[in-house]
């Protein structure tokens, strides 16, 4: 039972951030948790993304809580089935699943200013009150389907990656795959060898590099179940190397030069058929676009049932897809992994702040958050992984760890007497005009990608080294606030 006097925290989300989140408050002895899930079970990403080939393209010994190392990872990319177990280990060790409530959307949440709560409505008509809130709800949580004309005329099967089909079986069918990130290079090549013709729609080429995998052997596990600080080397190691990618996302062409160099070798390693290799080329600076790490792409694009794509798309018809060019690509079934929805942040979530003052409203100029976590006249209100706080390089648990480390410390505040905490106006717009600053003159400015809104704002990215934002949000300075008692 919470100690008198712990303040009730509303989480949203049961994916890293939410978990990450609920441990560090209950670490902190701060138990008064409620989690709502959405779906049947935990896992957030790496419940929904089932897809053939999940994985993840960040080394494990570093995509894992740096108090929670797992020595028995199989393999340095982990898929998704073992970071999934990870998760809900994790959950069970620091008995989180208890507090979370499955199958429970968050459709509102409003700040009532004279109960000092936060009022949150949910899909099953509970309604649940708390002093903080939460939301833990990523930026890749809702997929993205374009609304490519006569898409619905389509006759055969489609649907989008991140709600893979497993019923439907894709042997020996005509199979065109729309977008080329870092989903569909991961279950291309998997699904290349069974089905009967392949398309691969490309509108930008990735820039893809090879990866770096191994599988544990016993020896190793075993080393770093006796001695984790070995473990720990891989993941100083993975770390100081994102750091020193980012350096170049940043703006330092020598470094992104060094990627262009690597892709380049890959490409002309692994695709000998030079018009292909021309199309494989991306035509944009590299780390514009997400940076793909991947040994087997190349090579399943090369075969023989697999045509790329780069005609632009004008239309789906009953058959297929038309591409500008007037040629019909006919096929049985069209998956798109066109990516998600990620500037958008909270959704269709409806946020009521001071005053009735609508999230929406306020983040009409693109979405902007003190830390990445503070929004201000959304008192008490903290996000997880919400703007400016994804990577181009690195772990994004690395952050979601300091995230969980200062709201907590937000928490302790109002453990101690704060009624509510709210960010400072001009605190939090010095912050947005910094970042932006600093990310007008990085690499992510000299392309579209997910990172940008639909105005061109990157709002998604943080500006800098994963250590200066572990240095920026290390204590929560009240100065930064207006404190209500
Ligand atoms: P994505 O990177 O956003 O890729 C979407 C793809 O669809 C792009 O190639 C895009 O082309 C294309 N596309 C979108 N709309 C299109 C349209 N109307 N016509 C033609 N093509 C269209 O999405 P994702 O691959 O699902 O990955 C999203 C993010 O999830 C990743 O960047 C990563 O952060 C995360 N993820 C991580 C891992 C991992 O291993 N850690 C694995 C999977 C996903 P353009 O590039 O031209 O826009």
């Amino acid at each position: 039972m919470p100690a008198a006097g712990t303040p009730s925290v509303l989480i949203v989300g049961t994916g890293f951030g939410g978990l990450g989140m609920a441990i560090e408050l209950k670490r902190a002895g701060l138990a008064n948790i409620v989690i709502l899930e959405k779906g049947d079970d935990i896992g957030g990403v790496w419940r929904e993304n089932t897809y053939p080939g999940a994985g993840c393209d960040i080394p494990s010994p570093y995509y894992s809580f740096s108090y929670e190392p797992n020595p028995l990872w199989p393999m340095r990319f982990s898929l998704r089935a073992d970071i999934h177990a990870y998760m809900k280990a994790t959950a069970d060790k620091y008995g989180i699943t208890p507090h979370i409530r499955f199958n429970t959307e968050v459709t509102s949440a409003a700040f009532d200013e004279d109960r000092r709560r936060w009022r949150v409505e949910t899909s099953t008509g509970a309604v649940y009150e708390a002093q903080v809130f939460i939301p833990a709800v990523g930026q890749l949580s809702r997929p993205s389907v374009p609304s490519i004309s006569g898409r619905d005329s389509f006759a055969g099967h489609a649907f989008h990656s991140a709600q893979w089909d497993h019923d439907y079986d894709l042997a020996g069918k005509r199979v065109a795959v729309i977008g080329t990130g870092a989903s569909a290079i991961q279950f291309v090549p998997h699904i290349q060898p069974a089905v009967e013709h392949l398309t691969v729609f490309q509108r930008s080429a990735p820039y893809i590099v090879p990866k770096p995998d191994q599988v544990y052997r016993r020896w190793q596990q075993n080393l770093y179940r006796r001695m984790p600080k070995s473990q720990l080397t891989e993941r100083a190691f993975f770390w100081g190397l994102c750091e020193f990618a980012t350096v170049g996302l940043k703006g330092n062409t020598a470094i992104t030069k060094l990627v262009d160099w690597l892709a380049l070798a890959t490409r002309s390693k692994q695709i000998k058929d030079p018009v292909l290799r021309a199309k494989l080329t991306p035509d944009y600076p590299a780390g514009c676009k997400r940076v793909l790490f991947a040994s087997n792409y190349y090579p399943a694009l090369a075969q023989s049932n697999v045509h790329v794509e780069t005609s632009p798309i004008a239309a789906i018809t009953p058959g297929g897809v038309r591409t500008s060019d007037g040629a019909e690509h006919r096929v049985d079934v069209i998956i798109y992994a066109t990516g998600f929805t990620t500037t958008e942040f909270l959704g269709p979530m409806k946020v009521h702040g001071l005053a009735g003052r609508d999230l929406r409203e306020a983040w009409s100029a693109g979405a902007r958050a003190y830390l990445g976590m503070a929004v201000p006249d959304f008192p008490n209100m903290f996000l997880m992984y919400g703007p400016n706080t994804n990577l181009g390089c690195g772990s994004i648990i690395y952050m979601l760890e300091r995230q969980a480390r200062y709201i907590r410390q937000a928490v302790q505040h109002v453990a101690a007497g704060l009624s509510y905490v709210d960010v400072r106006r001009d605190v939090a717009d010095r912050f947005d005009v910094e970042v932006q600053r600093r990310l007008s003159r990085s690499v992510w400015s000299r392309c579209g990608s997910w990172y940008r809104d639909v105005s061109g704002r990157i709002s998604t990215n943080w500006p800098g080294l994963v250590s200066e934002y572990h240095r920026r949000t290390k204590t929560v300075d009240l100065a930064d606030y207006q404190v209500t008692r």
